[in-house]
């Protein structure tokens, strides 16, 4: 009933189809909002399994799926086909790389952004030039947000302006953040996702939004002037730099939480089986569930997912989680 959306609207937000890359605080919402909206097919992309700390502000999980470590994806699934059993939803239990996200963008009219890191904005924005399709950027933290639409050939990419982006990442597990933070972001992304998606274009907004909820300010930045003219991923010739990108570092140490995450090695996959037998070599208590394997072992926490991603808690750097990694798994 909504003027600008109508019937018209409506049946093209039944036949359109989302990436949401994130589904964590601000995945979550998105997610929840958009299948409410009757968003005909989500795509869900996250690395990660439900933690205790998620629930003060990832709103579509709850205890039970905490206390089983669900992955992320999966407790999402649980939730939002409760809220709408019609919803096509797949779900990606896996970092999101070059050939994931070109996959995502082929076969959808829209990218929302719900990550927490400035590299895996990189790669959808080049994946979304790329394919010539939209990305909704929005980031939170504190009690702060910002919203933009980045649309192809509108207006500066996300590359053209890192050079004015604060080269501090803070995130929610090293700043805090309030939850209405998160849910001031996402509806704003959202209500951008609905323009989008049926048919309202010219409504999108054109400058950055900024907002800070415990002071009431609020800030718009305009960017066209910021283009730069011989951008790689926007540029008259692109390259899509992130996209080909690909010897990515298999060891990464998450950003506040002492931990260090190894990715699969392609040519000696690392089975839950493989793990199990580790654990019970080392003649340490595991657990085991259809998703991991957790156990602990000199002193850190070890969980391996049947993807073959290895997160090694207590390890406060890439280094000593490297030197954990080699003498536990050889
Ligand atoms: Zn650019």
């Amino acid at each position: 009933m909504f003027g600008p959306i109508g019937g018209d609207g409506q049946r093209r937000l039944a036949e359109a189809s989302v990436a949401i890359v994130g589904c964590g605080a601000l995945g979550s919402a998105i997610a929840e909002t958009l299948t409410r909206a009757g968003v005909g097919e989500l795509h869900l992309v996250d690395r990660d399994y439900v933690e205790w700390s998620n629930l003060q502000r990832q709103q579509l999980f709850v205890e039970s799926d905490a206390e089983q470590m669900l992955p992320k994806v999966e407790a999402a699934r649980l939730r939002l086909l409760k809220i709408r059993s019609d919803l096509a939803l797949h779900t990606h239990f896996e970092d999101l790389d070059a050939s994931l996200i070109r996959n995502l963008a082929s076969k959808c009219s829209l990218i929302m952004d719900a990550t927490d890191n400035f590299e895996t904005r990189l790669l959808i924005n080049d994946a979304a030039l790329e394919a010539g399709i939209p990305w909704i950027y929005g980031a939170c933290v504190g009690s702060s947000g910002s919203v933009f639409p980045f649309v192809p050939d509108r207006s500066a990419c996300f590359r053209c302006l890192l050079p004015t982006l604060p080269a501090v990442n803070d995130t929610c597990d090293t700043a805090g953040i309030i939850a209405p933070a998160v849910q001031m972001t996402a509806a704003l992304q959202c209500a951008e996702a609905l323009k989008w998606l049926s048919g309202n274009r010219e409504a999108l907004l054109t400058k950055i939004h900024h907002f800070d909820l415990w002071n009431g300010s609020r800030l718009d930045t305009g960017i066209a002037r910021i283009r730069q003219t011989d951008c790689p991923s926007c540029g008259p010739e692109p390259s899509y730099p992130a996209l080909a990108r690909t010897n990515r570092s298999a060891y990464a140490a998450l950003c506040g939480r002492d931990t260090v995450q190894v990715l699969p090695d392609r040519e000696r996959p690392v089975s839950l089986d493989d793990a199990e037998r580790m654990a019970r070599r080392l003649g340490e208590p595991f657990r085991r569930t259809p998703h991991f394997v957790e156990f602990h072992a000199l002193g850190a926490r070890f969980i391996l997912f049947m993807n073959g991603r290895l997160l090694i808690h207590g390890a406060a750097s890439v280094e000593e989680g490297r030197s954990l990694h080699r003498k536990v798994f050889g």
